[in-house]
């Protein structure tokens, strides 16, 4: 299966809880099943500038370019370094090629990406570049007519609903927990979640959310936002997915998508379980739903 990574999104960023070594873990898991096998890595190609300027503000691209500490990147909660913000904007370059491989394959998986807090003018929550928003972007200006993002993040994505809130051609939903970073924007379809909320009524409402999504929407490619923290065990929220309750939703969306013969393209997101290896299986549990289920097309 092809995958779209690189070793450079394990950037160091020190002690922090967002676990930069589930990149590399992934990668190593899945290759270790031969899910990813010899020339199925896709390197990201770093956008230019130019192409960057589509989706930020030039102070705040100047601000990126030189690592600068100023209050737009300040709320990134992260250190501003080199390093950490080229690793995003080569982040972005990797989801628009997942996205650009789906629409031949029909599924690609990127190991990396979904910083769907980032806004045109400043950083937010872990998030420099929004490389979901940048696909696309980009996406439609090379002629795809609808775009549904599917965000199953624990967060709201903010800064894809607030980016593409004028936008017709991309319909995004967000069902994520409602009392919780961050302050929320409209999406085109927001379900918010009680905390404690468990498998059986959070693959209901999914369920519901994607028969909209299939019957009325009916968008041409899909980008799905496969966050690992809705988790049980997750240290920064309170919805309470089990492991199997996560392959189940990943399920829903990428069964689906296929059954009704949309490409989707597959961005991580968040994950900050108190054991890492626990994100890593649910980041690697979506990998193999996408294995198998493009397997299965191809017999
Ligand atoms: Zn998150």
């Amino acid at each position: 299966m092809h995958v779209v990574y690189t070793p450079r999104y394990t950037a160091d960023i020190g002690t922090h809880v967002f676990p930069t070594e589930k990149y590399n873990l992934i990668y190593q898991m899945l290759a270790g099943e031969k899910i990813i096998q010899k020339n199925d890595t896709i390197a990201p190609v770093r956008p230019s500038d130019d192409d960057l300027r589509a989706i930020v503000t030039e102070e705040y691209l100047d601000d990126l370019l030189h690592a600068r500490l100023t209050a737009r990147t300040y709320p990134s909660e992260m250190p501003v370094k080199q390093n950490i913000i080229d690793a995003q904007i080569l982040c972005c370059g990797g989801s628009f090629q997942t996205a650009q491989h789906a629409m031949v394959s029909g599924g690609c998986y990127h190991i990396g990406g979904g910083f769907h807090h980032a806004f045109p003018e400043h950083a937010e929550g872990f998030c420099y570049l929004n490389d979901v928003v940048f696909a696309a972007a980009k996406m439609l200006k090379q002629g795809v007519d609808c775009i549904a993002v599917i965000d199953l993040d624990l967060h709201q994505g903010n800064g894809t609903a607030k980016f593409f809130e004028n936008e017709t051609r991309v319909f995004t939903f967000s069902m994520h927990q409602e009392r919780l970073y961050p302050k929320k924007e409209r999406s085109s379809l927001d379900i918010g979640l009680e905390i404690g909320i468990k498998d059986e009524e959070y693959l209901e409402k999914l369920e519901r959310a994607l028969d909209r999504i299939f019957n009325d929407v009916k968008p041409s490619l899909i980008i799905y936002l496969a966050g690992a923290d809705p988790y049980i065990f997750d240290q920064l929220g309170n919805l309470c997915l089990t492991l199997e309750g996560l392959q189940k939703r990943d399920e829903a969306v990428i069964h689906r998508a296929f059954a009704n013969r949309i490409p989707v393209a597959i961005v991580l997101g968040g994950g900050y379980a108190e054991d890492v290896h626990d994100t890593v299986e649910i980041h690697c549990n979506t990998a193999r739903i996408l294995h198998k289920t493009l397997i299965s097309k191809i017999k």
